[in-house]
């Protein structure tokens, strides 16, 4: 029976947080959307369910009713700590959704007061005396408050959340923290006695964290970042709620031919492909022939594949220049290029696993979304880590109730993620 449910706002937090449970010796499995009770049976091998929704900048009602129902799937599942995970630069408006999906679990839960730690000090984000930095540049300067949907335009984080709750948000700071377990329990209980649901914590360096997370090991709900979750296994384990595991990132092994799907354009991913195509078969799409005839595109890639998939890994890619991603888009419309190159490259996905592909590696976060729904997937394992953030995943899709299930390993990496050589390293460590 799973210990720990987590919900996170988004799907690549989502990946992050699941990874990193993983590297702290859990068995993680992450789940896209409010499962079914179908999704939730037969997590007994898992240690930590991690729910990934779409909830970061949807409207407060709609992201507080999807974490809740998240929250009730948790709790038939077993299990008993519950983490509320959002980004570790806070990404909300004065209107939520933190604040009022955090109090909404807290209501659902009976309980009166969580944590609120967004510090990733691994990654750059500290918070001090309530003040979130990015690099050592406050928040609010960091660029971020440039962001389309979540422009965060205060680094005052009791300031900011404020707005967003009904009760009162409270400060744990690192004065305080550095007294130690008990200093932060007794300040908790001070902040539960005026009212405060919510009490943002400082965190400077994953010591901080590793001593608030001991402070609150018995805390049904945290919420925060994934710098605060890496925090908490140890306290669980030393308390005998979860068993050490030496293997807790280990998938089954995947025979079966590797290709690679890339529809990102991020600069990192150019140049992750360029490294890629030189030394094995590679094919571009054209937007514009995709336009044309979109089935045919797809009938022609996976024709040009199928023979060469017992050589090795194939690469295919719409990836392109900024110059000529805006040419495509400037004759298709740009929300009509992206949803018609996600569609081409998601067909070609399941026609290579149809060809044989039990190893495929995705590049492009919406990319990524659109391959795994077209694959019908909703259940990752949580496997080893290819780079910070990027684990491989073992997923089982369904063709037919006549046909077997097919057991497929994927990776699915956002845009900017992963070293130059991403690609071939993956098949490397994979399973
Ligand atoms: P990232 O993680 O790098 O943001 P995404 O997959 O999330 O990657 O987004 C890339 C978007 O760009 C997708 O909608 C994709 O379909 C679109 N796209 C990919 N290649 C091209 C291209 N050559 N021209 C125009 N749009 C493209």
């Amino acid at each position: 029976m799973p210990f720990v449910g987590c919900i996170a706002d988004d799907f690549t937090g989502a990946t992050d947080l699941a990874n990193n449970l993983v590297r702290e010796g859990l068995r993680a499995v992450q789940i896209i959307g409010v499962p079914s009770a179908a999704d939730m049976a037969g997590l007994d091998a898992a240690d930590a369910v991690i729910i990934a929704l779409k909830t970061r900048t949807v409207p407060v009602d709609e992201a507080v009713a999807q974490s809740r129902a998240a929250l009730e799937a948790l709790k038939v599942a077993g299990c008993q700590r519950f983490f509320f995970k959002y980004c570790s630069t806070f990404d909300s408006t004065p209107e939520g959704n933190i604040g009022p999906v955090a109090e909404a679990l807290l209501a659902d839960l009976g309980e009166a007061m969580a944590i609120a730690a967004p510090a990733f000090p691994a990654n750059g984000r500290t918070v001090l005396n309530g003040e979130l930095f990015v690099d050592g540049v406050p928040l609010n300067e960091s660029g971020m408050q440039n962001h389309p949907l979540t422009p965060m335009t205060d680094s005052n984080l009791v300031r900011w959340l404020g707005t967003q709750c009904r009760g009162e948000v409270g400060l744990i700071d690192h004065q305080t923290i550095d007294a130690g377990v008990e200093a932060i329990r007794d300040r908790a209980a001070d902040l539960g006695e005026v009212g405060v649901t919510l009490a943002i914590v400082d965190g400077k360096d994953e010591q901080q964290l590793r001593v608030v997370g001991e402070a609150f090991a018995d805390a049904r709900l945290i919420t925060g970042g994934s710098g605060i979750a890496m925090g908490l296994p140890a306290p669980w384990r030393a308390a005998g709620q979860i068993e050490a595991r030496a293997d807790a990132g280990g998938l089954a092994e995947f025979n079966g031919a590797t290709a690679v799907i890339s529809g990102s354009c991020s600069v990192r991913t150019r140049e992750q492909v360029a490294a890629f195509a030189d030394c094995h078969p590679s094919l571009g799409l054209d937007p514009l022939a995709i336009a044309d005839n979109p089935e045919g595109a797809v009938a022609e890639a996976l024709a040009w594949a199928e023979p060469k998939l017992s050589d090795g890994p194939v690469l295919i890619y719409s990836t392109d220049s900024p110059d000529a991603v805006l040419a495509a888009q400037s004759r298709l419309g740009s929300a009509e290029a992206g949803a018609l190159i996600e569609r081409a490259l998601a067909q070609i996905s399941l026609g290579l696993v149809d060809a044989g592909v039990r190893r495929l590696i995705v590049a492009g976060g919406e990319t990524s979304g659109a391959v795994v729904s077209t694959l019908g997937i909703q259940v990752l394992r949580i496997g080893p880590q290819i780079d910070p953030g990027v684990p491989w995943t073992g997923a089982r899709l369904s063709r037919g109730a006549d046909a077997p299930p097919i057991d497929l390993a994927l990776a699915l990496k956002s845009g900017n993620f992963g070293g130059v050589d991403f690609f071939t390293r993956a098949f490397e460590v994979c399973p």
